[in-house]
């Protein structure tokens, strides 16, 4: 048989881990990981707080950290899924390890593991308060030593191509340097496109993140479940400028930082007996509303009775760029809102990572596993990346179907004109969905936005036709990605 191709799509910690399993599985197949910006343009290189695991197993145990996980998803969690991240997760962390993470580890040489909200004991794995950025580092110079994957930037995935039988057969993408349009044949397609914070106005993730992979696999047929279920992060700085939000990690406060009102209180515990230890949903929650009754634009973290030294050295990130916004984290408050931060829905996976559609993967933050419940416990996504990256990888190694190529490229009605500013319409759109978004269970003004939305499409439309840009895909990914957090609150409302 001849060598397959496998494409991934995404070139964050789960379509590098995915693409590093195969690669050393089978040397001589050629893995593809095609990405529309640089290849450390992700959400994972953003991640602060770390990577959750049993690691300690004189003080915690598999068991605790699936309570966790059930009790943060509000019981909504597949149970054998979160068992199955769970107890695969020390396996893929020593695995990091042996790629050369440097997780931080005490003076005495084990792992050092920190507290974040709705764990019960400190299990996360962390790398100073940049923990993502050096797993992206390290996965990147990974692979870039095995001649067998190629990675190929500024490539952005437009569409899937799927046949009468619900084959996936590959995808058309853009280069956008070139400003060409080709079809890549695929033998297995792993979307690994990450999350779609960039819907909302406020976010804390990078301008990629438009939700293309949920866009895609929609517009092909694949099952979107449960995209209604969007983690806002409690604190992200306030007067952070641009798109993305600088985010003060979750850590902060495990680490006892407090979140104050504009009278200097603490509020949280009024609303769980965690206080700033409870789960994201809970404290975003309490801080919108303290912001409706109060009517400022937001609340504050207080860590000027922490230790500031210590602060620094574990915090250095946090640390220099509160200062960079003209905020002295031992003397002032610093300002925060929640942030729109991580999709826990999204491309419905089976346990081996595959959709519904023959020959395509899903792997990530772009899936819905079934692992995140309503809402995700902090430091679990890395995790499940890591985890289902691994078990696709598994699965295309042994089960990679042979999809003839296509006789003839499949046309192609889309045809790349001259970009123009789209930034009008997504700015009404993550307006919009700002708004909708508080009131998701009043499905009367839920349909009304949906409305406006397919309104703007028509308005897109009518304007471009045909043509295609790189930000008009992204604007056209995120009109749909919005429909389906919609319709999804309309449709699937309970999990
Ligand atoms: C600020 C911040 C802090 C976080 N902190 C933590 C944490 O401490 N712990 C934790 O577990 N999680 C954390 N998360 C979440 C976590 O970082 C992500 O869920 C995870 O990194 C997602 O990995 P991924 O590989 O699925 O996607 P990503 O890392 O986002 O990678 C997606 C890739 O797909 C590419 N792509 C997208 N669309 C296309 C297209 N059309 N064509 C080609 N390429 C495309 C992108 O360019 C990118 O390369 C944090 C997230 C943010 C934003």
């Amino acid at each position: 048989m001849q060598h397959p191709n496998i494409i991934i799509i995404g070139s964050g910690i789960a379509g590098i881990s995915c693409a590093l399993r195969i690669a050393d599985k089978h040397p001589d197949w050629i893995i593809q990981i095609i990405t529309k910006k640089t290849a450390r343009t992700t959400n994972t290189r953003y991640a602060q707080g770390g990577i959750a695991a049993v690691m300690d197993t004189l003080n915690d145990t598999p068991e605790k950290h699936i309570l966790d996980t059930i009790e943060s998803g509000k019981g909504k969690c597949d149970e054998k899924v979160v068992r199955y991240v769970v107890e695969n997760a020390a396996s893929r962390i020593h695995e990091l390890i042996q790629y050369g993470v440097p997780f931080d580890r005490n003076p005495s040489g084990e792992l050092a593991l920190g507290l974040e909200g709705g764990h019960s004991n400190p299990r996360i794995l962390h790398v100073k308060d940049y923990t993502g950025l050096e797993i992206e580092k390290v996965l990147l110079a990974q692979a870039r030593k095995r001649p067998n994957i190629k990675m190929l930037t500024y490539i952005q995935a437009i569409d899937l191509y799927v046949n009468e039988k619900k084959q996936c057969l590959g995808a058309y993408v853009l280069d956008t340097r070139k400003k060409e349009i080709t079809f890549l044949h695929a033998e297995a397609l792993v979307l690994a496109t990450g999350g779609s914070g960039q819907v909302f106005d406020v976010t804390t993730n990078p301008t990629v993140a438009t939700g293309d992979g949920v866009a895609m696999a929609h517009r092909a047929g694949a099952e979107i479940m449960y995209m209604q279920y969007f983690q806002f992060h409690p604190t992200a700085l306030y007067k952070s400028k641009g798109r993305q939000k600088f985010l003060i990690s979750e850590a902060v406060r495990g680490y006892g930082a407090h979140l104050v009102n504009s009278q200097g209180k603490r509020f949280v515990f009024e609303y769980d007996k965690r206080g700033e230890l409870a789960t994201r949903d809970i404290v975003s929650a309490a801080i919108f509303h303290e912001l409706d009754i109060s009517g400022m634009d937001c609340v504050y973290i207080d860590c000027r009775h922490l230790d500031y030294q210590d602060l620094s050295s574990k915090f250095p990130e946090i640390v220099s760029t509160c200062h960079r916004y003209g905020y002295d984290i031992k003397k002032d408050l610093i300002p925060v809102v929640p942030a729109a931060h991580y999709q826990c829905g999204g491309i419905a996976v089976d346990l081996n990572g595959q959709t519904c559609l023959q020959g395509l993967y899903a792997i990530g933050e772009c899936t819905y596993t079934g692992l995140h419940g309503t809402n995700r416990l902090a430091s679990n996504s890395l995790l499940e990346a890591l985890v289902y990256s691994a078990t696709a990888a598994e699965h295309i190694l042994t089960h990679i179907p042979s999809f003839p190529h296509p006789s003839s490229v499949p046309h192609f009605s889309y045809s790349y004109i001259k970009p123009h500013s789209v930034v009008r319409y997504s700015r009404i759109l993550r307006k919009w969905m700002m708004q909708s978004f508080r009131s998701l269970n009043n499905s009367a003004k839920t349909k009304e936005y949906i409305q406006r939305i397919n309104e703007l499409e028509i308005e897109v439309n009518a304007k471009y036709g045909n043509g295609l840009f790189p930000a008009l895909t992204e604007l056209r990914n995120m009109i749909v990605v919005a429909r389906v957090i919609l319709e999804n609150a309309i449709n699937q409302p309970e999990l």
